[in-house]
């Protein structure tokens, strides 16, 4: 299921960039319109033309944000673009929605973030003790000030500077009048890559599903660590940083990604299918009737459970696609009414079956409680449920929403407890090692830490509690 996790405390986000075409707004908007399901509550574009940085930034989805006339007067060769899902409650903030555009003794500069910097707080009280004046709450405006302070020559080496004295995930893009630098942090926690498109045109993306659409060439991801400039000189590439273990984040793979991407060569879609004829494998339903998703999280591994274990593939829960994301409150109350305008079971392909029903996580069970009651109610015998994914018993620190660890119910429930609370007649979840066998074979390169506890980039135990409070000002 999708689901708005408003209430809790990180960015998950999306970035597209377009560098040498003459409708590098335009081609931006579709781009972010790819990106959609990675941000919902905020979108915007910022172009450059003739040393003039214009901006659209707003509430809601790109399609409601970018009016005609809007997109039309951002003008320019160039543009970088931004979709978040904010993390602020129900208080939305106007200043925190990117890209943040300033003006540096240097010039202008515009900059967009996927990802969350561990040290963002303690860096931010040491600028402002410093006496810079922050404009949001974003952790991203900490590499804004940090860029704009260095001495350095080129904005190349100013942006390396700042993104030297910072800790944490980070997949930045970052626009001057004259180039779009791509920067991946060294561990290559969050995605990105670039592409071709046009006769010289390159473009930065969090994802390849977004090239397709505008029909821009994928040349390859953005390696952990890797600053990429592209100027009038053409396309540079740095290493910077001190080599680090590459960390990309597996949960892109299980739930985040776009099925139609693909990240580090892997094909999304691919990978999910495969995980769920994993789970097949470790946890069958012997007897049962059919096997249906949660949709839309649930719907490749169902298939693969399907395929897997030669049971029917039934879509057994329609899902409404016409309900904004943004239309339902973070109110607990409303979040359960949520999934009910959202998702229906169909009582005729369900009554009398013994089902499989198949979701990527647990977060807190309520929707997974909500939906086994669902389908239960539909007349359904038995309701096994299997998750594509190990526990989530851990929150995440890099950049995926996730709430609090005592709001997750795998960090103090046992499965067997999990299960009597999502009511379910039988729960399990795919292991952990099942989970690296079917995304990509092996184990290296991943960081897993919301599944596993070992967290690839330490935090101080302080700035965990700042953020929090720093983010719930927002
Ligand atoms: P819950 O009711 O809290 O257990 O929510 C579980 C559902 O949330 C699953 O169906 C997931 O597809 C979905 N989900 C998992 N992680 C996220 C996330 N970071 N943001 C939004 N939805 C999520
Ligand atoms: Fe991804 Fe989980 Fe690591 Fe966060 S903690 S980066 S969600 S794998």
């Amino acid at each position: 299921m999708d689901l708005n996790h408003q209430d809790h405390f990180h960015d998950e986000c999306g970035v597209f960039g377009v560098f040498n075409h003459p409708e590098a707004s335009n081609l931006t908007y579709l781009g972010l319109y790819a990106l959609q399901h990675r941000g919902q509550e905020s979108a915007g574009i910022v172009s450059v033309e003739e040393r003039m940085f214009l901006a659209t930034r707003g509430h809601g989805l790109v399609a409601d944000v970018f009016r005609r006339n809007e997109l039309d007067g951002l003008k320019g060769n160039q543009a970088i673009g931004h979709v978040r899902y904010s993390t602020s409650g129900g208080s939305i903030n106007s200043r925190n929605r990117q890209p943040l555009v300033v003006d540096t003794a240097h010039g202008g500069m515009a900059m967009a973030h996927n990802g969350n910097l561990v040290n963002g707080v303690e860096m931010r009280r040491a600028l402002e003790r410093r006496g810079s004046i922050f404009q949001s709450t974003m952790d991203t405006e900490v590499i804004v000030h940090l860029t704009a302070l260095s001495r350095c020559k080129t904005f190349a080496e100013r942006l390396v500077e700042a993104l030297g004295q910072v800790q944490g995930s980070y997949a930045l893009l970052a626009m001057n009048e004259q180039c779009i630098i791509g920067a991946r942090d060294p561990h290559g926690l969050r995605p990105l890559v670039l592409g071709r498109v046009g006769n010289k045109g390159y473009v930065f993306s969090s994802e390849t599903c977004a090239l397709n659409l505008i029909e821009a060439e994928f040349v390859r991801d953005v390696e952990p660590g890797e600053v990429v400039v592209i100027g009038p000189d053409g396309l540079e590439s740095f290493f910077p940083f001190p080599r680090e273990k590459r960390c990309l984040c597996v949960f892109e793979y299980i739930y985040f990604a776009r099925p139609d991407s693909n990240i580090d060569g892997v094909n999304v879609y691919a990978s999910r299918k495969r995980i769920g004829m994993r789970l097949a494998q470790e946890h069958p339903v012997p007897g049962a009737d059919l096997v249906m998703p949660v949709p839309d999280s649930g719907v490749p591994a169902a298939l693969g459970f399907a395929h897997a274990s030669g049971l029917p593939f039934e879509l057994g829960i329609i899902r409404n696609h016409y309900v904004g994301r943004t239309f339902i409150e973070p109110q607990q109350a409303i979040r359960h009414f949520g999934v009910k305008i959202k998702l229906n079971a169909n009582r005729d392909i369900i009554q009398g079956k013994h089902v499989v029903l198949v979701d990527d996580s647990i977060v807190r069970g309520t929707t997974s409680r909500k939906i086994v009651k669902m389908v239960r109610a539909a007349g359904a015998k038995s309701v096994h449920l299997r998750i594509s994914s190990p526990p989530t018993t851990h929150p995440c620190y890099y950049g995926i929403d996730t709430p609090t660890q005592s709001e997750l119910l795998a960090s103090s429930h046992t499965v067997e407890e999990m299960r009597t609370y999502v009511t379910a007649d039988s729960l399990a979840f795919l292991s952990l090692d099942g989970m690296y066998a079917a995304v990509n074979g092996h184990k290296n390169g991943y960081c897993d830490a919301c599944f596993s506890g070992r967290y690839p980039i330490s935090f101080p135990r302080h700035e965990e509690n700042a953020q929090l409070s720093l983010l719930h000002e927002t």
